[in-house]
């Protein structure tokens, strides 16, 4: 065991200098430039999230003011001025805590002080850290001050809550925003002082620090303390995860992957395992929320990196298992998890409200996106085409055979070939042409080969062959052709999809026995124009609805009609 004796990393390793702050280049950098063009305001207001730098900040600014060798956007850190500051005894320079000298009269007493000149510096700088605290009259009192504050002063202010402090004080102040530092930084922070401290730590420890101080360096730098204090020498992951009170990774991991995968079983024997260890359920819970959370994001972010405070590694690792899921079922997953939180957080029985939830959850099926579905469907009927089972007319399957080769789903010797998708139009010659020709594909006439090729789509996937209805090829040029599309934007997007432009290319690349590209184009239908279709399904439905039939059934049965369905026409 270490001797307890020693500085606390935060103040050990306090930045002295403006190139040291971490995370914070935007505010420093601008700093040093309105030190340098001698433009430093004399109120200026920190604000931004616990732990980030906005006191440290303000206390290098002052010793920049201060320095006897300045004002310099670089103080020595060797004069009086600065050993002072450093060591919190200079004589101008007061910390202020807003949350404990809050009431009007200190600030009363402040303002009567701040008259007087600065003792043995440049200016008297008022720190007055969380000065949200402020009680309003002692606000007002303030305002006095800032209103127009005597030259040698500068007031340097720190706030996490922002939006508490009066507009009149915000509209007097010069605003610095503080941001969460992003996890690599702080975890490189961290490593280069666990090398000065010539103590190792693991990469993962580090990270999960990191990832638990969320964007507070103090945070993180205090966890690391409480690491270093409780071990000798080598830090192991293990011990690093029972002083945090977390549940390693990997068992997350486990426990994310057995939910996705809707391994009922296996969630419930995660679960057990965790609780037998004596975590806290309810952080694991979260923990599993956050996993989910970060995988979605992996899937759809395209820097993942700046989204989720892992390390690179992690970050790959999720990726990986991100691929394997649709972002929609990750989606409904992470709703449903997101949804039950407040089960298991307000459940005297975390153990069982957890349970209740991942079993919920393994047994549902997720939604499909009517896509998915399609596709499913296509490649079930995939499937089925290569399986040697068949249906015979009783509709029961026949093994066929195994020594009689089914036949290839395009053949010309096909007894009975689907009808094309192109209306058969007996004047129209390459049609003629087609039946005679099938077979040797020599034809130059766009739409004999559209027919030909459309005859190969409805075999090998209805659905596309569907959103390729009244389509149209154009041929343009050796190694291009372009398919005009009917019927709107889902047919276009349906048949611009990935995979079926990578079929239509491969079928087309089969007949020309050359490579061929793609492209597709709409077609707006002039029978489509939606108002002439309204007004024909209104006439429609006012004909079905007088007709004899329906009058007399909705008499005999005493009914009424709830709905009247148009069926679409043949052609369309
Ligand atoms: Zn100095």
């Amino acid at each position: 065991m270490r001797v307890v004796s020693y500085l606390v990393l935060a103040r050990k390793y306090r930045p002295q200098t403006f190139e040291a702050v971490v995370g914070q280049e935007h505010v420093t950098q601008t700093l040093m430039h309105s030190i340098s063009a001698d433009r430093v305001a004399h109120a200026i207001l920190f604000a931004g999230p616990r732990g980030t730098g906005k006191t440290t900040v303000a206390r290098i600014l002052a010793k920049a003011m201060n320095c006897e060798k300045g004002p310099t956007a670089r103080p020595c850190n060797k004069c009086r001025s600065c050993l002072g500051i450093t060591a919190d005894s200079s004589a101008d320079v007061f910390e202020i805590d807003g949350a404990s000298n809050n009431s009007v009269d200190q600030i009363r007493q402040l303002r009567d002080n701040i008259v007087f000149m600065p003792s043995e510096s440049r200016y008297k700088i008022y720190i007055i850290d969380e000065v949200h605290m402020l009680s309003l009259s002692a606000f007002n009192a303030l305002l006095k001050t800032l209103e127009e504050p005597p030259s040698h002063v500068i007031f340097l202010f720190a706030t996490t809550e922002i939006h508490k402090i009066p507009i009149t004080i915000l509209s007097r102040c010069q605003r610095h925003d503080m941001r969460r530092i992003d996890h690599g930084s702080i975890v490189s922070h961290l490593e280069s002082l666990c090398e000065k401290e010539k103590i190792e730590v693991q990469p993962e420890s580090l990270s999960l620090i990191a990832q638990q101080a969320d964007g507070s360096m103090r945070d993180a730098l205090s966890l690391l303390d409480q690491v270093m204090a409780g071990s000798d020498g080598a830090v192991e992951h293990e011990f690093v995860l029972s002083i945090l009170g977390s549940v390693d990774r990997a068992a997350i991991v486990d426990l994310g992957e057995a939910l996705i995968s809707g391994d009922i079983r296996r969630m419930l024997l995660k679960t057990g395992e965790i609780y037998t260890h004596g975590q806290d359920l309810l952080r694991v819970y979260n923990d599993l929320l956050a996993y989910l959370r970060d995988l979605m994001v992996v899937k759809v972010a395209r820097t993942p990196e700046k989204l989720i405070n892992l390390s690179k590694a992690e970050i790959d690792a999720l990726a990986g298992q991100a691929e394997k899921v649709p972002a929609a079922h990750l989606a409904w997953i992470f709703e449903k998890l997101y949804r039950d939180e407040v089960t298991v957080r307000l459940s005297s029985h975390p153990r069982m409200a957890m349970e209740m939830v991942l079993i919920k959850l393994g047994g549902m099926k997720p939604v499909l996106s009517i896509d998915t579905l399609i596709e499913k469907l296509d490649d079930l009927k995939a499937a089925f085409d290569r399986s040697p089972v068949s249906i015979s007319d009783s509709g029961i399957p026949d093994k066929a055979p195994a020594d009689i080769p089914r036949p290839p789903p395009v053949s010309s010797s096909s007894p009975a070939p689907p009808p094309p998708l192109v209306p058969a139009d007996p004047e129209d010659p390459g049609q003629k042409e087609m039946h005679q020709q099938d077979s040797a594909q020599t034809t130059n006439d766009p739409d004999t080969i559209w027919a030909q090729i459309c005859r190969q789509v409805s075999e090998a996937s209805p659905a596309l062959a569907a959103n390729l209805v009244d389509s149209r090829l154009i041929l343009k040029g050796e190694d291009r052709v372009e398919i005009e599309v009917s019927g709107g934007e889902f047919n276009l997007n349906m048949v611009r999809r990935k995979k079926n432009m990578t079929r239509l290319e491969q079928w087309l690349t089969d007949h020309f026995h050359r490579p061929m590209r793609v492209t597709i184009k709409g077609n707006v239908d002039p029978r489509r124009d939606r108002q002439a279709e309204k007004k024909k399904n209104d006439e429609l439905k006012k004909k079905a609805l007088t007709h004899p039939g329906v009058v007399d059934a909705l008499e005999v049965f005493e009914g009424r009609v709830e709905k009247v369905n148009i069926k679409q026409e043949e052609d369309q």
